[in-house]
């Protein structure tokens, strides 16, 4: 990573620092037990729980170049508190954006110091990839209040969090009668379903998140209405370089693993590594992290320079990246042959986190539609 500045070697020395003695040793433990909320405000003290804020509420501003490299190397040490963590860095990203200096000033230096952690709420049972067509809605009661109806699937951090960013309908079908709600965990008419019994990111808890006759000030509403649906998807162009960076810094792990292992492991009188099989895939694995990461870094800083190919570049980086990602991770574990297999080797694991880096945040059919409807439309 010769191309980064002074500053940037700091943040990921940082940032490995942690991973390597907070995150790595304790990934398999939080499996069963659950995300460390004490962990998750260490890492606001590093900086990272408002990493694209701006300063003045405790924000790190820095940027989405920035944020990859830190996503990478958390999720080196742990992919589900590191991926946890970038949906909360979405949420904050959104409020420091879209919301009045005064919300600004009420929310931001709460999450930017971890006190408080963000969920992001907009898939629903019926509406998935259809995000547009969510059905949550929230009906003006009088000139001060909503009252919120509706349900949210699939919410990481649904129980666990302290504010939800809620996208709902306020007006007409389709994305120009979404809006942007704040719901403060406690709310009246706030529930939370059981917690999803899931293939991997096991440490974060993932629920449905039901609102009935929920009522919140409209002061909790972020910018106009009928601008939410324009908001949740600016966040994703973000949220997406996030999700591929953890992916990234997952397969690194498991390709780490690999080279350890394969030069321990002896059969026909030699180590693994001395396979010429063996040492091909290694060199394919390490190409195409170096690829994945060059597109994800171009990616990010076409976002930091706002060009109008930003959004086609953070899909085609999240597709590309979360599919080799995966692909890697899998190369490793067969790598290990049977040990593979096994959670004491940890690299199953990483195999089964990465798995939902090809679905959420947009799946990446989702993200061949964006690429594609761009370069078709000239
Ligand atoms: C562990 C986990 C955590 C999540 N966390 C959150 C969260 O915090 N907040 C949140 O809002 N959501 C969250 N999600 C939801 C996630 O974003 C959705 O699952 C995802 O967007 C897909 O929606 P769906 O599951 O309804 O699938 P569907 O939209 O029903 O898709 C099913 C299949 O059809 C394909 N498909 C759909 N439409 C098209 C099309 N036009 N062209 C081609 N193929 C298509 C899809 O790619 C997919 O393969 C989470 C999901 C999981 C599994």
């Amino acid at each position: 990573m010769a191309e980064l500045t002074e500053d940037q070697t700091l943040i990921v020395e940082t940032a490995r620092a942690f991973a390597q003695e907070r995150l790595r040793p304790n990934a398999a433990r939080w499996e069963h037990e659950g995300l460390d909320r004490g962990v998750l405000q260490e890492l606001a003290g590093l900086g990272f729980a408002g990493i694209y804020v701006r300063e003045d509420v405790g924000g790190s501003g820095l940027s989405r170049l920035d944020a990859a490299l830190i996503f990478e190397e958390l999720s080196r040490g742990c992919i589900a508190t590191a991926a946890f963590m970038s949906i909360h860095n979405m949420c904050a990203w959104m409020i420091d954006s879209f919301a009045s200096p005064e919300q600004r000033q009420a929310w931001l230096p709460q999450l930017t110091a971890g006190e408080k952690i963000a969920s992001y709420c907009l898939t629903e049972p019926g509406s998935g990839s259809d995000a547009a067509g969510l059905r949550t809605t929230a009906k003006a009661d009088g000139n001060a209040h909503y009252v919120i109806n509706g349900s949210k699937a699939f919410i990481s951090g649904a129980g666990f969090s302290d504010l939800y960013v809620l996208m709902c309908r306020t007006g007409e079908d389709g994305p120009k009668g979404v809006s942007t709600v704040l719901v403060e965990a406690g709310t009246k008419g706030l529930s939370f379903g059981k917690q999803e019994d899931k293939m991997g990111w096991r440490a974060q808890p993932t629920a449905i998140v039901n609102f009935e006759d929920c009522r919140v000030p409209a002061d909790n509403r972020i910018g106009p209405e009928g601008e939410g649906f324009k908001y949740a998807m600016k966040g994703l162009d973000g949220g997406r370089l996030n999700i591929a960076a953890c992916a990234l810094g997952g397969a690194q792990d498991a390709l780490d693993r690999a080279l350890a292992y394969v030069k321990e492991r002896r059969q026909f009188g030699k180590r693994i590594a001395d396979f010429q099989n063996t040492q091909f895939q290694l060199a394919d694995m390490e190409t195409d992290l170096a690829a994945s990461r060059a597109l994800l870094h171009q990616a990010a800083r076409k976002l930091d320079a706002k060009t109008p190919d930003a959004t086609k570049f953070c899909a085609m980086a999240k597709r590309f990246v979360t599919d080799t990602a995966f692909r890697v991770a899998d190369q490793a574990l067969q790598l290990h042959g049977g040990y593979g297999y096994l959670a004491d080797y940890e690299v199953e694991r990483i195999v089964r986190d990465l798995r939902v880096h090809r679905i959420l945040e947009g799946t990446n059919e989702i993200m061949r539609v964006i690429v594609s409807r761009d370069i078709l439309k000239a």
